[in-house]
């Protein structure tokens, strides 16, 4: 029951109506018996300064922040933790007593979920990553590799001059890994060898995502399996569909394969450990997903 002592959280982003974090952090603080409730706000970006200032009046116990928001909130926050810094985003917001603190939980969630594919006793040392895109999601992939050890981490991108920029971006954290930026094209030489080599490849790119435009469903990064090792892992960060065209391509040459669900679970599992002090039963908000998911 809601009542004057509930205490608030959210998600911002715009748009918001679409978002499966209400149905995942609800189910979860009911299953922990949590008197809070979680609720979706689309936020404007010209009112991004003016919703900060509301969560703080009201005192909301924190917030998730989504597209397009991440990055631009951040001046507006008293504190950025260092694994967001590095990001660059902001997922997670903490209010205590007034004092706003910005949190990454991408990584985390990312890092959670390959482990979940790999299994738990699976080591990332001596292992080669490749990473399709150079965007806000690429960097979070890129910052969780490099701390699990990842030995080498080739970022792939349409541009190249994106993909050579977080190289050097994250060159100063990158004592145990070679980070190595390649042209994503079919046929380049260079990205040829890259899906020769990695034992994970990671889509960090909308491509295949259903949503507003149907036919991206039909798209994928230009990644060549038929050239993967045999034992390699394709990991696709999108949800929806839950199959993608490259999971699928992936799937058809012997691959192992894990889409974004986990990580959508685990970033809000870590968000939920950060706002009430409590674990999260990842349990209950996958069910919950899931049936958001279908509709029901
Ligand atoms: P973003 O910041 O916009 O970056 C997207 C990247 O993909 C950029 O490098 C972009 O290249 C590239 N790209 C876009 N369209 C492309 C195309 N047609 N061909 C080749 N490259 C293309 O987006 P993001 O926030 O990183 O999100 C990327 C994906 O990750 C999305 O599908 C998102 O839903 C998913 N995601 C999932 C989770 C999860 O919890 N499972 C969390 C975060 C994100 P340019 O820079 O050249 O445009």
């Amino acid at each position: 029951m809601i009542t004057g002592k509930t205490q608030n959280l959210a998600v911002i982003g715009c748009p918001a109506e679409h978002s499966l974090s209400p149905c995942m952090q609800n189910a979860a603080l009911a299953a922990a018996r949590l008197d809070f409730v979680y609720t979706a706000h689309k936020v404007e970006p010209q009112d991004l300064a003016a919703a900060v200032t509301g969560f703080r009046a009201l005192n909301y116990r924190g917030f998730n922040v989504t597209v397009p928001h991440k990055e631009k909130i951040m001046p507006f926050l008293d504190a950025i933790d260092i694994t967001a810094q590095k990001i660059g985003a902001v997922n997670t917001v903490v209010n205590d007593r007034g004092k706003l603190t910005g949190y990454n939980t991408d990584a985390e969630g990312f890092i959670k979920g390959l482990y979940k594919a790999l299994g738990e006793n699976d080591t990332l040392c001596g292992k080669t990553a490749l990473i399709l895109g150079a965007g806000g999601a690429a960097r979070a992939v890129l910052y969780g590799l490099m701390g699990e050890g990842t030995a080498k981490i080739y970022i792939a991108a349409r541009n190249f001059i994106k993909a050579k920029e977080l190289t050097v971006e994250f060159a100063d954290i990158a004592s145990e890994t070679e980070l190595a930026p390649i042209l994503m094209k079919d046929g380049d030489a260079d990205f040829a060898a890259a899906t020769r080599a990695a034992d994970i490849t990671v889509n960090a790119t909308p491509l295949g995502m259903a949503g507003k435009d149907e036919a991206n469903r039909n798209n994928m990064p230009p990644v060549d399996f038929a050239l993967a090792k045999k034992n390699a892992l394709a990991y696709d960060l999108i949800y929806t569909p839950a199959e993608t065209k490259f999971l699928q391509r992936a799937t058809a040459h012997g691959l192992k394969t894990q889409n974004g669900e986990d990580m959508l679970i685990f970033q809000g599992a870590a968000a939920f450990c950060k706002w009430t002090g409590q674990s999260a039963n990842t349990t209950v908000m996958k069910e919950a997903l899931q049936r958001a998911l279908a509709g029901k």
